[in-house]
């Protein structure tokens, strides 16, 4: 039997208010609700919208891996609304994951650390260590200081698929298989947080995102390794479910080529109705290519963090068009852009198998 759409309650708090409005708190009760009989709802964070069950209630949390088509394998992230929440799921708080928190929580950073018992094996694919995130999102917070629990929520979107920056991306990739929406608006920064393993000295990065390497070394106040390169390459075991290649993939294949403008004359030549995000959308080379009709030209801001916080947003409208192919000038070899190139690279290989996979 088909379960009927969820609903999308808008919840906002604005600015000025000393408390969110009672509609928005009407919203979160409804939430509770649903996440203390073992529902599922979706939620925004500054990141990207998750999907949240109660993270200590092993048949809530398979009902995340059902609606997402996950691989059990892949463990998930738990959202806290404090530190002490965040302790009460560790085994041991050890001093880096103590500092992040101190100095970086609420944020965009997830630190992974021994579990404790109460934890559920589904929420860490059975290790021994979890990962914990207090998301900057107020009304997030709000919702699990009301619901009590911590919520594991990973992006709300189906497996392998791009992540959502909006409710209405939500709706479109989960629909049916969830029981609420809350829609808080358009994410912030727009890419998944950055993965740090705080079980190991000096404390590694697991995924890049929005919080730079020197920001992590600032705040543990030390030496922040990257991932090791093994981690990186393809078909490597998954320390970390964003390790994987096919992750954060358009429906539409994606290349990143060394010099755009002849590929897309190339593409545009042979037919291909080509979507490009380009920094450089004023050069005269680039206007040149911009007459033709199989052409979308997208400008993106060329500041690492602007161009993170609308990348989702604009794959997910170009998936619409149903163009043959999505070009993105590839990023600087610069530090700052690492997590833009991190998604870039996974969403490119990922097309690059279906490729392969359905010319063999
Ligand atoms: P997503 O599925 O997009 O929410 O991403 C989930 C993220 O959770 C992955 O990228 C991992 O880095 C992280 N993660 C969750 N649990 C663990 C863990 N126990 N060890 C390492 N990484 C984890
Ligand atoms: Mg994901």
């Amino acid at each position: 039997m088909a379960r009927p759409l969820p609903d999308i309650l808008r919840i906002e708090w604005p600015a000025n208010a000393p408390e969110p409005s009672p509609r928005t708190e009407e919203a979160l009760d409804r939430g509770v609700a649903i996440l203390r009989r073992g529902g599922l709802v979706a939620i925004p964070t500054e990141t990207v919208y998750g999907l949240a069950a109660d993270a200590l209630d092993e048949e809530a949390v398979a009902g995340i891996f059902r609606a997402k088509g996950r691989p059990a394998s892949n463990p998930l992230i738990v959202h806290v609304a404090d530190e002490a929440m965040a302790r009460s799921l560790a085994g041991e708080w050890p001093a880096a994951a103590a500092a992040i928190a101190a100095r970086l929580w609420p944020g965009p950073v997830t630190v992974v650390v021994p579990r404790s018992a109460p934890v559920p094996d589904i929420v860490t694919a059975g290790g021994s260590t979890v990962a914990l995130r207090c998301p900057a999102h107020p009304l997030t917070r709000r919702l699990i200081a009301k619901a009590g629990t911590p919520l594991a929520a990973p992006s709300a979107n189906r497996s392998e698929g791009l992540s959502p920056t909006t409710a209405h991306h939500v709706l479109e990739s989960l629909g049916n298989r969830i029981d609420l929406i809350l829609d808080g608006g358009p994410c912030l920064r727009g890419i998944e947080s950055t993965v740090i393993d705080c079980t190991v000295s000096p404390p590694r990065i697991l995924r890049p995102g929005p919080l730079s390497r020197g920001r992590l070394e600032e705040a543990v106040g030390g030496p922040v390794a990257w991932p090791a390169d093994a981690a990186h390459a393809a078909g490597s075991p998954a320390r970390s479910p964003g390790q994987q290649v096919r992750h954060y993939a358009p429906k539409t294949s994606l290349e990143t080529p060394a010099d755009p403008v002849c590929r897309i004359g190339q593409l545009i030549a042979a037919g291909t109705r080509v979507g490009w995000l380009t920094t450089r959308a004023d050069d005269s080379d680039v206007r040149g290519l911009a007459a033709s009709r199989e052409l979308v030209i997208v400008p993106m801001p060329d500041d690492p963090e602007a161009f993170a916080a609308r990348l989702y947003a604009t794959l997910h409208a170009l998936d619409q068009r149903g163009l043959d192919r999505i070009v993105v000038d590839p990023p600087p070899e610069d530090e700052a852009w690492r997590a833009v190139k991190d998604r870039l690279t996974r969403a490119a290989s990922g097309a690059q198998e279906a490729r392969s996979a359905s010319d063999g």
